[in-house]
């Protein structure tokens, strides 16, 4: 069952590697190969097996000096002379734990700490919600429809029947491990483990709730309520305290992240505080002058637009922007016009348009003059 492949070429690292070298390797493995990484695939298993065999022995440095000097005969139980020492293998999963510190489970995620009583906290949720421009402006309250772990009625989330309360777990006899026998890499040895009845906690239930099963806590469709602060933008994240998964038997509720999506308006764009958006004018009212009419958040406004607007200037409006979420001051709405060339034009209106064409001339185009001298440079004129 032991690996006879040479474990420098398992760890993937020279026969001079230093400590550290073959430590990274090992980990950079062995999270590859760890058994929750790839459930589906056995032979991945075998190699996550190898590899903690491998580390064992490169990872120590005695054990490394003997299988330098005698090979894999240097760990072989039963195996002649020069053995060294004991024979069988750790289990992998510790020597993985030894060298991330700390259980596994918090790596991968698939830890749940728990206390002595068998409570344990929530998870925390995450919700992405879409909101429109407007409510990211004003700010705005929301009803979120939230499938999530609650607190059992029936228990009020203690997960016992009666006042029962807990009993010692007779399994493991309150201490919440057990010892397995395990068998593997040429040896046999035990190991202890978290107890499989009341899940480390060392309790179980006296009178488990029928309702929760003795977890104190349901899973079902909960309404949330969510204040969303006026000012918040695009991919802002907001913290709703306790409003994640109920804990296990009366543990704290976890979190609940929500991501804020503002949907694109038809008419403004928001930059930081500002806002932007492109209004029409007339090719009349930019020659002369005028009121123009432009949008707001709060509804439409009117500005003066001076004669001889041309197309592309930005009118500001002071404040009509987004109210900044932490400093309380209000951005401005930038107004673009856009000044309209007519098209469909009648025949009279063509003959008109064409003879104040030519009454108007070169010399009254304000773009003109700067244009013809780029033009110049340009060709070398
Ligand atoms: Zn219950
Ligand atoms: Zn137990």
């Amino acid at each position: 069952m032991a690996s006879t492949r040479d474990y420098y070429e398992v760890l993937g690292v020279s026969k001079d590697a230093d400590a550290s070298e073959i430590k990274k390797s090992y980990r950079k493995l062995a999270m590859k190969f760890h058994p929750d990484q790839n459930p589906d695939d056995p032979g991945a298993e075998e190699k996550f097996k190898e590899l903690g065999e491998a580390y064992e022995v490169l990872g120590d440095e005695e054990k490394r000096a003997a299988y330098d000097r005698y090979g894999h005969a240097a760990f072989s139980s039963g195996g002649g002379g020069a053995g060294f020492g004991g024979g069988g293998f750790n289990d992998p999963m510790d020597i993985f734990s030894q060298v991330f510190g700390g259980g596994f489970g918090d790596i991968f995620g698939g830890g749940r700490r728990r206390t002595r009583d068998g409570r344990s906290r929530g998870s925390d949720l995450r919700y992405n919600l879409e909101i429109t421009l407007e409510e990211s402006a004003e700010g705005v309250s929301k009803e979120l429809d939230l499938e999530k772990y609650v607190s059992c009625e029936s228990c009020k989330g203690s997960g016992s029947r009666g006042s029962g309360g807990t009993d010692e777990c007779g399994s493991c006899r309150g201490l919440g491990v057990v010892e397995q026998r395990m068998e593997g890499f040429g040896g046999i040895f035990r190991k202890q483990v978290a107890c499989p009845e009341c899940e480390g906690s060392g309790q179980v239930i006296a009178d488990p709730c029928p309702e929760c099963r003795g977890q104190g806590r349901v899973e079902k469709v909960a309404r949330t309520s969510i204040q969303i602060p006026a000012g918040v933008d695009h991919g802002t994240r907001l913290r709703s305290s306790g409003n994640g998964d109920a804990g296990v038997r009366g543990g704290s509720s976890g979190d609940l992240h929500i991501v804020l999506h503002v949907r694109e308006h038809d008419v403004f764009e928001r930059r930081g505080e500002n806002l932007f958006c492109e209004v029409p004018v007339s090719f009349g009212v930019a020659a002369l002058g005028g009121e123009l009419d432009v949008p707001t958040l709060e509804g439409a406004a009117s500005i003066k637009i001076p004669a001889g607007t041309q197309g592309g200037t930005i009118f500001r409006l002071r404040g009509r922007g987004i109210r900044d979420i932490s400093s309380g001051r209000k951005g401005d709405l930038n107004v673009e016009v856009r000044v309209e060339v007519p098209t469909r034009l009648s025949s009279e209106q063509k003959a008109k348009l064409g003879s104040f064409t030519e009454s108007i001339g070169e010399e009254n185009s304000p773009m003109h003059e700067g244009f013809l001298e780029k033009a110049k440079r340009f060709f070398n004129l």
